[in-house]
């Protein structure tokens, strides 16, 4: 049997009460792509988001306006917001006081060690993590000319120096990300710096790229960190919709074993032999239940004559008949559905859940 390593013990965080690293579940972020002054707009991306199973969010924080906008924002949103400040330390300090849940700086654009120390020093009164978040594309100057042979190891000797930066201002509520656009080296980056420390890692590929192949890229670097152990919380960034990569990182975390809460959905690919529109169905169902945290597999087939069969790992599930779809429960058909059963189905599927959650 293959089996995921033991994972890294880390050092623990909290961003409010979702906690990183120490051994606490994986958790999955994202990011909200309206501005933060937008309050309506970037809470209705929040709770999207958190429907879809996000568990911790980051808003980009870059003048004021965005500063005055936190407050409301950190009070409604169902999940811990966390502030993404580049270049103006200023905000990062203004954020800490507006009330979020921790920062996000990148030590490539935040400026002198002064800068950083009153970052830290704001960090440290509110009580809330800070990230420092390691990209290639935003490396200090001096490291530029080393990342172009070994842009690994650059990215490590940046996160390095932070690290022995604010650990000297006697700070440790740190979680590091190491990411670049190229997967293999966000891998061979995270498994250098994991080696030595044991801060919280977040895990991505930046600027992965659109839903398909960025979904593929990222899967390839999370798949190969995680299996090894490293990796505490993990974002997937896809030029798309914010909720598509908050289900790409839960169904990583799902498939490699580490997550046994988030639901699992088979899918038949259809044949001349399919009598239902399943990437349909599939398809709607994915968007209604994967923010849901319970330890189940549904399925969704083509015909009846197969389906039920060949999806009995599912604890529940419909296949296409004439006119309508059998419900399944482990292979066994429990009730049929006529017409237009797609609802009818989902119904079955959160009852389901709800009594396997009590
Ligand atoms: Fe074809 Fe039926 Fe198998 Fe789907 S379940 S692939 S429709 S045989």
């Amino acid at each position: 049997m293959i089996k995921t390593a033991q994972r890294r013990k880390t050092r623990q965080v909290h961003y409010r009460n979702v906690p990183v690293g120490g051994g606490s579940p994986i958790t999955i972020q994202s990011m909200v792509t309206a501005p933060a002054s937008d309050v309506k707009r970037a809470l209705r991306e929040i709770r999207a988001l958190s429907r879809a199973g996000c568990e911790l969010v980051r808003v980009a924080v870059k003048e004021r306006a965005d500063i005055e906008a936190l407050p409301a924002i950190c009070d409604a949103s169902p999940i811990p917001v966390i502030a993404d400040v580049h270049f103006d330390y200023r905000l990062a300090i203004d954020s800490a006081k507006a009330g979020a849940a921790g920062l996000r700086i990148n030590p490539g654009n935040i400026g002198g060690a002064a800068r950083v120390r009153g970052v830290v020093e704001a960090a440290a009164s509110a009580g809330i993590p800070i990230r420092v978040g390691v990209n290639s594309g935003s490396i200090e100057k001096d490291l530029r000319e080393a990342a172009r042979t070994d842009p690994a190891r650059a990215l490590v000797v940046s996160a390095e120096r932070s690290r022995e930066l604010i650990e000297g201002m006697g700070f440790r509520d740190l979680v590091f990300s190491l990411k670049s656009p190229d997967a293999l080296v966000t891998v061979r980056a995270n498994r250098l710096f994991a080696a030595g420390n044991d801060y919280p890692l977040h895990l991505g590929v930046t600027e992965a790229g659109p839903p398909l192949s960025g979904t593929a890229k990222s899967a390839v670097a999370l798949t190969m960190l995680l299996s090894e152990g490293i990796g505490d919380t993990v974002r997937v960034s896809l030029s798309g919709n914010p909720a598509g990569e908050v289900m790409v990182a839960a169904v990583v975390l799902s498939a490699l074993g580490l997550r046994k809460d988030i639901p699992r959905i088979i899918s038949c690919p259809t044949c001349g032999r399919s009598r239902i529109d399943v990437f349909r169905i599939a398809e709607r169902l994915e968007r209604r239940i994967m923010g849901q945290r319970v330890n189940i597999t549904v399925a969704v087939m083509g015909c009846e004559v197969n389906g039920p069969g060949e999806a009995k790992e599912a604890d529940i599930g419909v296949a296409g008949t004439r006119g309508g779809a059998v419900l399944f429960e482990k292979g066994k058909i429990v009730k049929r559905l006529k017409g237009n059963f797609t609802e009818e189905f989902i119904r079955e599927v959160h009852n389901f859940m709800h009594a396997k959650g009590k």
